[in-house]
Order: C-alpha cells, then structure tokens, then sequence
C-alpha cells in the first residue's frame, strides 16, 4: 500500500520544506521507499536535496503542462530510497498555463497514480499559496499534513486552508483527510512556543503529532549543503526529531490498517 501525503500551508517559512526532506530522508532511512516531490516553484526542496536544476532535464513542470510521463522526471538522490521529482523556477509559469487546461486540477492526480505503487510513501512539498498547483497536490492526495510554526499568529490563515480542504473534499477527492499537524520551531525558551501549543491542541486535538520540531541550527544549516539533517548531522537534535516524526507516521498508517 503506498500512501501520498501533501505537506501543506499556504503561509510561507512555517516549514514544509524543511518537514518534506527530512521527512522524506527519515523514512527511507527506516526501510521505506520514499518519492518527493516538488510542485514549489521555488524548488527548495530539490536544490535542498542536493539537485541541482541546472542538471534537471524534465521537471514536475513538464509532467503537469507537457503530459511528460513522471518516470521520465525522476532523479536518483545520495540517499538510497530516496527518490525526486524535481521543480525549477519554469513551474512558475503553470499557474497561469494551466486555467485554460482541461481537467486541470487532476493533471498530477493521474500522473501520480501512474508510479504510486513503486513506493510507500509520496511527499508533495506545497508553494506557499492556495492556488492550482496546490489544489493539484490535494487532489492527488491522500491526506495532508498541516506544519505550524510556534511563533505569533500560528493559527491565523488555518481557517482558510480548512476551508480549502474542505472544498476539495467536496468536489475533487472526497477520500482526502487530514494526516497530522506538526508544530515545527518550537523555541522551549519562550512562553509563546508553550502557548501555541496548547491553542492547536485544543483546535486539532489528536491530530497533532507528538513529536514537536524544536529549533535546532543544524536544519537550517542542511539544505545550503544540498543535504537531508539525516546525513549532514545524524546525531543532531534535529535527525532525532525527523526520526520520531517518521515512526510516528509509521505508526499511524500500520493502526489505521
Ligand atoms: P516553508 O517551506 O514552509 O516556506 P522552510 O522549511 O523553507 O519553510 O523553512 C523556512 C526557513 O526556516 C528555512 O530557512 C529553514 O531552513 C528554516 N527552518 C525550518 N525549520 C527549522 C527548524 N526546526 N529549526 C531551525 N530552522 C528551521
Ligand atoms: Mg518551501
């Protein structure tokens, strides 16, 4: 059974990327064949994993607009199990290329489920907004996962991005649920992390996760080394953490079966 899992938020710097490959890097460490894939034009994630887009021949871009077969897309990373589809900064254009296309909120829907079953788990790494490209990811989607920054503010926009959801339950992908929150950046120095907390457990109640991400130097040093914290710093706090998370999602799916 493999599981495709949109990692979702449209406020920008709340870790989505950082959650996707280390996420990713984790799970694959532990066994399980992982493929990532990045539908931000940004394309943190692919240059984070050590991609390089100058290389990049076909990107999620041409799978999306070009009818590109995703095999044809994908790129081996240093990290065994780990698979990517990558993005360059072309995906920017999708937005508007894609209005006048036909069926085009299922275009990565059906592209995925053309190589879903070569792995257990698909990670989408979402831009930071709500439009096509991320109504894409969910409605390829089997669940998604929220990450909330402990910071000012944390829940603000939550409602919208429920919303979003629920409309794509309605009408695109009534199977889409809601995998888990991850407060991520937690600073146990500060009263408001602690606050935070305690607001999106009383809103999310068991769906967040356990495991909270501190803010931990190390994550943010990876990604400028084209490398996962799995192997840039495996006995840092931050490996530990993306480590837990990994089971924890493990977990889950083996209780839900
Ligand atoms: P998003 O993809 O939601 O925009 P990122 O994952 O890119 O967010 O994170 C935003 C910034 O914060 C990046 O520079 C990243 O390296 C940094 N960052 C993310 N998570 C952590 C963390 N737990 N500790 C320290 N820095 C982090
Ligand atoms: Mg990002």
């Amino acid at each position: 059974m493999s599981k495709i899992i949109a990692i979702t938020n449209q406020k920008g710097g709340v870790g989505k990327t950082t959650t996707s490959v280390n996420l990713g890097a984790s799970l694959a460490s532990l066994g399980k064949k992982v493929l990532l894939v990045d539908i931000d034009p940004q394309g943190n994630t692919t240059s984070g994993i050590g991609i390089n887009k100058a290389d990049v021949s076909n990107c999620i871009y041409d799978i999306l607009i070009n009818d590109v077969h995703p095999e044809e897309a994908m790129c081996e990373t240093k990290i065994p199990g780990l698979t990517l589809i990558p993005a360059t900064i072309q995906l920017a254009g999708a937005e508007i290329e894609l209005v006048p296309t036909i069926s085009r909120e299922v275009r990565l829907k059906k592209s995925l489920q053309l190589v879903k079953n070569q792995f257990d788990y698909v990670l989408i790494d979402c831009p930071p907004s709500l439009g096509i490209l991320t109504i894409n990811s969910l409605t390829a989607a089997d669940s998604v996962i929220i990450p909330i920054q402990c910071e000012y503010y944390a829940l603000e926009g939550l409602s919208q991005l429920l919303n979003t959801v629920r409309l794509v339950q309605k009408h695109l992908n009534t199977s889409l649920q809601i995998e888990g929150v991850l407060l991520t950046m937690f600073d146990a120095r500060t009263n408001l992390g602690i606050q935070v907390i305690e607001e999106v457990k009383k809103y999310f109640q068991q769906k967040v996760y356990q495991t909270i991400i501190p803010r931990n130097v190390r994550l943010s040093e990876a990604p400028s080394h084209g490398q996962s914290i799995i192997t840039y710093d495996p006995r840092s706090k931050g490996a530990e953490v993306y480590l837990e998370l990994a089971k924890e999602v493990i977990t889950y799916e083996q209780a839900a079966r």
